[in-house]
């Protein structure tokens, strides 16, 4: 019918050949926009369908440049109900293992002498979560979706234009390709295009932070633990990371510190040295002294609801459908359940089924709220307790914190809600 399995990776202006033998455009089951960890995740979960997938991107992820010598400072802790998922789907195992950091323990302090310890032993489980740098998911994924066959990567590719009728979507490309599918997956990020497209609201709140980010090497191992601190300028997070050979192994930690903007902006302009100390001192010489790896970044923080994320022929994923702030680390595991429901949702539909059916896609959405809804809630009570500077509220959660700590059930609970996600 078409000739998509022959362009499997379109280089740019490749397109013309395609649009020229067929002007109606490209005839898609699916079509995904946005190829980040969510969007690509989605389409490899679909490899072994006979569904033809397109997949556009403004850009292809790509390794920090001095690779592997150097590490992306921007890393995430995947929880297990994720790894799970990355396995299921072929990648887990194709990640570099000596870039893979098992959590095997948490240790979160408040700002008061509150805190909450619990490790992987606590639960019988190996691992808390894992941390795994950003573009070596990313990269994996890709790499894999480009040598699928059901899939035509368009890719630099901007879309300019979304149509929605009883019949199908079609998605016009700002260099005119023409792309129609059943089902159009907004998995574009947080300011998503297509979620702006199909008229889907979405609240945003600031939390006037910044996530700043920035890998170090320590003086002292981390022996696989994750620390957290609660501080009056900000959550400061120190992951542990893989790297370092021999004596050198478990002597490296990749900080996220989610400070009110301006302090943010004195951590990004601080000289190698100062960021340093600074982040040594925050987090009480924890590791001993620190030396920064490569220069910090920073990331405006935003909560974003989003109550519906389905529409006839629209679905959101990931960070389209969900914003949440990083102290949980959870952004990138709801994306991951998301992808997990579609794509048995779309893998069970009959063939009779119009992937683009409104009911169909409500049960995706019906399937999601909850939790979506509730882990928003929880981290977004969390930042404002800790950010608040009303004097008795410092105890108070810092009495929280410990009483998690001793109270056996509620602790468990918090852990098991980590760890099943
Ligand atoms: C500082 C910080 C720390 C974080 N730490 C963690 C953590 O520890 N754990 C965790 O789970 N999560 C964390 N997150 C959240 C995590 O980054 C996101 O949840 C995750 O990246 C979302 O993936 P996604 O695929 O939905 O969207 P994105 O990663 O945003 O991908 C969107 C893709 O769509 C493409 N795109 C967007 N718009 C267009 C367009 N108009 N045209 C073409 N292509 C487009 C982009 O190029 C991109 O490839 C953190 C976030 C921040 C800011």
């Amino acid at each position: 019918m078409s000739h998509h399995h022959s362009h499997r990776h379109v280089a740019p202006g490749a397109f013309n050949s395609v649009l020229l033998s067929n002007p109606q455009g490209q005839d898609f089951d699916l079509i995904i926009v946005g190829g980040g960890l969510t969007g690509s995740a989605l389409a490899v979960a679909l490899a072994d369908t006979a569904l033809r997938i397109a997949l556009v991107d403004a850009r292809a992820p790509a390794r920090p440049k001095d690779w592997p010598a150097q590490w992306d400072n921007r890393v995430y802790a995947i929880s297990p109900g994720s790894a799970d998922l990355l396995s299921a789907i072929g990648c887990w195992a194709h990640l570099t293992p000596d870039r893979l950091q098992r959590v095997e323990r948490m240790v979160v302090r408040g700002d008061a002498g509150g805190e909450i310890d619990f490790s992987a032993f606590d639960t019988g489980t190996e691992e808390l979560a894992w941390i795994v740098e950003s573009s070596e998911m990313a990269c994996e994924l890709w790499t894999t979706v480009s040598r699928q066959r059901n899939v035509t990567s368009y890719c630099p590719a901007i879309p300019a234009a979304l149509q929605v009728t009883d019949e199908g979507a079609m998605l016009t490309l700002e260099d005119g390709a023409v792309l129609r599918g059943k089902l159009v997956i907004g998995a574009d990020g947080r300011d998503s295009w297509v979620r702006q497209q199909t008229g889907l609201s979405s609240t945003h709140d600031p939390y006037n932070e910044l996530g700043v980010v920035a890998n170090f090497r320590t003086e002292l191992p981390h022996f696989g633990t994750a620390y957290q601190w609660f501080r009056e300028d900000g959550v400061l997070a120190y992951l542990p990371l893989a790297g370092g050979d021999g004596a050198d192994h478990g002597h490296m930690l990749s900080m996220v510190w989610s400070a009110p903007e301006d302090f943010a902006r004195t951590l990004l302009a601080d000289s190698a040295e100062a960021l340093a100390e600074r982040v040594a001192n925050a987090g009480a010489n924890q590791l001993g002294r620190l030396q920064l790896l490569a220069p910090a970044a920073g990331f405006p923080l935003k909560l974003v609801r989003v109550p519906q994320v389905v529409a006839p022929r629209v679905a959101l994923i990931g960070d389209a459908a969900h914003g949440i702030h990083p102290l949980t680390g959870h952004g990138v595991n709801l994306g991951f359940q998301d992808v997990r429901v579609l794509a048995d949702l779309i893998r069970t539909a009959r063939p009779v089924d119009d992937l683009g059916d409104l009911r169909l896609l409500s049960r995706y959405q019906r399937a999601r709220r909850e939790e979506v809804v509730m882990l928003q809630s929880v981290t977004d009570a969390m930042r404002k307790l800790f950010a608040s500077k009303a004097p008795g509220l410092a105890p108070l959660r810092n009495l929280g914190l410990s009483l998690t700590n001793r109270l056996g059930p509620l602790k468990t609970l918090l852990i098991r809600y980590a760890l099943e996600r």
